[in-house]
């Protein structure tokens, strides 16, 4: 089954635990585990193909985390490529960022979602970005359809054009925004007519459309459930028409995700919004972490990303923990303590790894530190130059002044941070000595 193909490649690599680099061999194998599951999850080929030769130049040679296994390690790159390939980590924002009234095209299959979708983004612009917007059904063929737009209007409490009975898809588009401009409407939402299937007629009026009204975006909205059938829709309307934007709907079903993964891939065009549902508030930005969580099978990424994390902990802990011993903490590996929020853990487990400090850090723990204390003493040393956090004995009183402000505190609240931290440097000395003490007498903690 798909969703494991985490437990898949944790077994492939099992038998692999405790080497230093993934092997060319190693990869390979755990690359025809990728390749499978990705074609069961509908990916294209050729974008498989593509995949996979990406993960391995990227996996072959990577040094193994000590946390993770080998298997875990490849699944955290899959997944970053993945959301690489997805589009990156941000959602494309809609291109409605030019002179009203914006004129947006909705072109896809009947039954995609088109006409639902044209609700859903009217209400997202008229709620969240307070744009006036009007919904025009350019589906001369079916009355039903420019009703159903009408009543959807309705429901996302925006204008819709007035039907006139007898006008062409080209003729309703140029009344759209005429009475877009007359009557100071922001956005303009055209809603072309579906086909069942893709025919030369209807991308010559979606043509003939395009160049009447010259749209900012021409979204196509495609079924991800329908999976490769989604993905050749994509292809032929985008060398046909060239979309700026995709919208995978129903994706409130049990679809794989990987129909996105080849849309991207094979159009160039970014997946913008996703459906979710058949409500109108029913729709997201795209997210392509999310989808690659789908694709990986969500439970295990969530759990690899905190076993890879308590890994990046433990290693800085440890690299903490030999500077202490120095006496070389600062103001900066502060900072980065405090990041560890909330996992206090930290301190004091950066104190057991010292030697002869068992009392030190009872007292620590039983200061039983507030985490919305952390969170402003976090935010004062970002306030700080590197050279103040490196040595604070620098920061004198215009110094504090600067600092205070930029991070909008009391030059009081920057003092106590500078106790604090003074407190810890004197502990952590005299621990320190302690340490040495007890080394020399043999004995570890
Ligand atoms: P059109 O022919 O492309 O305009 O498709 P419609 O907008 O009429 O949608 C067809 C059906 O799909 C309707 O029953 C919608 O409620 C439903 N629908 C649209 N988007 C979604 C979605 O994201 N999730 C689900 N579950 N249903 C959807």
């Amino acid at each position: 089954m798909f969703e494991s193909l985490s437990n898949r490649l944790s077994s492939v690599f099992d038998r692999l635990r405790g080497r230093g680099a993934l092997s060319e061999t190693d990869v390979l194998e755990a690359m025809r585990e990728v390749r499978l599951a990705l074609l069961e999850a509908d990916v294209a080929l050729p974008v498989v193909k593509d995949f996979v030769t990406k993960v391995r130049d990227r996996a072959v040679g990577v040094e193994v985390l000590r946390a993770v296994s080998p298997g875990q390690q490849v699944i955290k790159i899959v997944n970053d490529v993945l959301i690489e390939q997805l589009g990156g980590e941000g959602a494309v924002p809609l291109n409605i960022n030019v002179p009203a009234p914006v004129p947006v095209l909705m072109v896809g299959l009947q039954g995609s979602g088109k006409t639902t979708t044209a609700g859903k983004i009217a209400l997202m612009l008229r709620t969240k970005e307070r744009k006036r917007v009007l919904l025009a059904s350019l589906d001369t063929q079916r009355p039903a359809a420019q009703l159903q737009l009408a009543q959807l209007a309705e429901r996302a409490e925006v204008s819709s054009l007035p039907i006139v009975q007898g006008q062409t898809p080209v003729q309703i588009a140029t009344r759209a925004m005429d009475a877009g401009r007359r009557e100071g409407f922001d956005i303009v939402i055209l809603d072309t007519a579906g086909r069942l299937s893709i025919d030369e007629e209807l991308m010559d009026e979606v043509k003939a459309i395009r160049a009447a009204t010259n749209p900012a975006e021409t979204l196509l909205v495609v079924d991800a459930m329908t999976g490769q059938d989604a993905v050749n829709t994509a292809r032929a309307f985008n060398e046909a028409l060239g979309v700026t934007g995709i919208v995978m709907t129903r994706m409130d079903g049990d679809a794989r995700g990987g129909a996105a993964l080849s849309m991207r891939a094979i159009t160039g065009a970014p997946i913008k919004l996703t459906g979710s549902g058949e409500k109108l508030d029913a729709m997201e930005p795209f997210h392509p972490e999310r989808i690659a969580s789908r694709i990986l099978g969500m439970g295990d990424i969530v759990s690899l990303v905190e076993k890879a994390a308590e890994t990046i902990d433990r290693e800085e802990a440890e690299k903490l923990a030999v500077k202490m011993a120095k006496g070389k903490f600062d103001l900066e590996d502060y900072a980065s303590q405090l990041k560890q929020i909330g996992k206090m853990g930290s301190i004091s487990g950066i104190l057991g790894m010292l030697p002869g400090m068992g009392k030190i850090k009872e007292q620590l723990n039983g200061a039983n530190l507030d985490t919305k204390i952390l969170k402003r003493q976090a935010a004062i040393i970002s306030s700080m130059t590197v050279a103040e956090r490196r040595d604070p004995d620098i920061i004198k009183a215009s110094r504090k002044k600067r600092i205070a402000a930029g991070c909008g505190m009391t030059v009081q609240e920057v003092n106590q941070l500078l106790k604090q931290f003074e407190q810890m440097s004197t502990m952590m000395k005299r621990m320190n000595k302690l340490g040495q003490k007890g080394m020399m007498r043999g004995g570890l903690g």
